[in-house]
């Protein structure tokens, strides 16, 4: 037998956002997809009418693509075996449906709805061995159905479910399952008006597609049942199924809106790396090996395979989406993190900031880097790079503890001052990577700072501080107050490199009075 080429979709329904489920879903089948070196296309199924809509579809693709799986085939895109939305398959589906009904393993439905419900009760209470649509249809004479065709009745095309028949099925994560058609309705696959339902299109699309695999949801495991046994009605080989399972949260239950974003795009708005947010999202029922969590997309495309799926349900845990955002912002360069968080800047920090390639910008921003999973975290914590903040209630404490702490401050002042560096430099705030080598000038008498870099502000501060004959660690928390308005941030040695030396004298003296 010729091994058909793996093709495998993704097949979303635009009634809503692209979720965390989705995502996985349209992951696991573009990562197998590349895997075996197939195709992975995109099929919109919207033939929910009401409920369908183009800004959800906008939103799946833009999600999509912020995570960077790619489409073959479907919209945007096109191909050989669209078209990729449902509702332009329409003779598609009434074609095919006309071939059931020829072969009968369907057929046409007449009932009402309240005639269903009527009929559904007394199936209940008969206890006949099935439940759902007692198949009245299944068996109308030609009298009956003219009888309801002259009341002017549209029908329903049915499938006509096997009575009673055992099947096993494989799936490529649960392995071996065995279920009875018993517990299966008659299911509607056509309205009257030519729409499809879930089960019909998408089994008459896994076939025109020439689908190979389907990985989704176990929400889909029942359905899967169903497809199989209209793919062997209509003399078509099935796809391999693999159903995952759930996604729970931290308490072992269903995930909902309070545990995680239910819009892709939401991580994006807020900053959260797409690195980070696919690698997560990878591993929610799937490793890449034993020791390792953080891997790239090319690395899980060249290990991943599809029964390496796991069989129990994957948890949500926010904790460690943040701590994997944070993986990757720490692997960028300063130049990158800052280009990255820019649309978070701007408008928080001054224009002027980003001017000679942003670069003192870039040293601030660096300095945050250990410590922020999300880019727009960045922009409430700079603020006092570019101007004093009022004191919290933190930094009001830590200076008023010392009794002596204004002391100190304004003898630290005066001892930058007389620091042997430019007086105003870094005040235009450019070219401060250059600078950071800046030679103490030769004429000077003492050079208190040889260098303005952190290192070299620590030890000069030590040695001041030693002189002044008090601990360290009284110093530094009224000076930090003084200089960020808050007792938490980055390194202090870099606070001080940050904003410059006459910006330094400037706060300290205010703090003093
Ligand atoms: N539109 C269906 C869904 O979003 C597709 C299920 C499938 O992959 O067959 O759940």
């Amino acid at each position: 037998m010729i091994h058909p080429t793996p093709r495998l979709r993704f097949a979303p329904s635009p009634t809503g956002p692209l979720h965390l489920g989705g995502a996985r879903t349209a992951m696991y089948n573009w990562a197998a997809a590349r895997a075996l070196g197939g195709t992975f296309l995109l099929r919109i199924e919207d033939t929910d009418q009401a409920r369908s809509t183009d800004a959800s579809l906008q939103i799946i693709l833009a999600g999509l693509r912020w995570l960077g799986i790619d489409w073959d085939e479907g919209p945007e895109k096109g191909g050989a075996y669209g078209p990729y939305f449902q509702m332009q398959r329409l003779p598609l589906y009434r074609e095919t449906a006309d071939r059931l009904l020829a072969s009968g393993h369907a057929y046409l439905c007449y009932c009402t709805p309240e005639e269903i419900e009527v009929g559904r009760k007394e199936l209940e209470a008969q206890k006949v061995g099935f439940t759902g649509y007692n198949r009245r249809c299944r068996t109308l004479t030609d009298e009956q159905r003219r009888e309801f065709v002259s009341q002017g009745r549209q029908p329903n095309v049915r499938f006509r479910m096997p009575d009673a028949r055992t099947m096993q099925v494989h799936d490529l994560i649960l392995g071996d399952v065995e279920v009875n058609t018993r517990d299966f309705d008659d299911w509607v696959m056509l309205r009257p008006d030519g729409v499809p339902l879930y089960n019909f299109a998408c089994v008459v699309d896994d076939i025109g597609m020439r689908i190979t695999h389907v990985v989704r949801g176990n929400e889909h495991f029942q359905n899967g049942i169903k497809q199989r046994l209209l793919f062997e009605a209509l003399g078509a080989e099935c796809p391999q199924y693999a159903h995952i399972p759930l996604i729970l949260n931290k308490e072992g239950k269903k995930l909902s809106k309070r545990d995680a974003d239910t819009n892709m795009l939401d991580y994006r708005d807020k900053g959260f790396p797409a690195e980070g947010i696919f690698n997560y999202i990878a591993l929610l029922g799937w490793s890449f090996s034993g020791d390792r969590d953080v891997f790239s997309r090319d690395e899980m495309v060249a290990a991943f395979r599809i029964d390496g799926i796991g069989k129990s349900p994957s948890k949500f845990d926010e904790e460690k989406l943040r701590w994997m955002c944070g993986e990757y912002v720490r692997r960028w360069t300063p130049r990158e993190l800052l280009q990255r968080a820019r649309p978070w800047l701007e408008g928080a920090v001054p224009a002027a900031a980003f001017a000679s390639h942003g670069s003192w910008l870039q040293n601030g921003v660096a300095c945050y880097q250990e410590r922020i999973a999300i880019l727009s975290e960045l922009a409430g914590k700079l603020g006092w790079l570019f101007a004093m903040p009022p004191l919290d209630e933190a930094a009001q404490k830590n200076l008023a503890k010392e009794p002596a702490g204004k002391q100190w401050l304004l003898a630290y002042a005066e001892h930058l001052a007389g620091c042997n560096l430019p007086p105003s430099w870094p005040a235009d705030r450019q070219g401060v990577d250059d600078a950071v080598a800046l030679p103490t000038r030769k004429d000077a008498a003492e050079p208190a700072c040889a260098f303005w870099t952190p290192a070299a502000i620590e030890r000069d501060m030590r040695a001041f501080v030693e002189r002044l004959g008090i601990k360290f660690g009284s110093f530094v928390h009224p000076l930090r107050a003084a200089l960020t308005g808050t007792d938490k941030g980055p390194g202090l040695f870099d606070v001080l490199f940050l904003l410059g030396k006459t910006a330094c004298v400037e706060r300290l003296q205010a703090a003093a009075r």
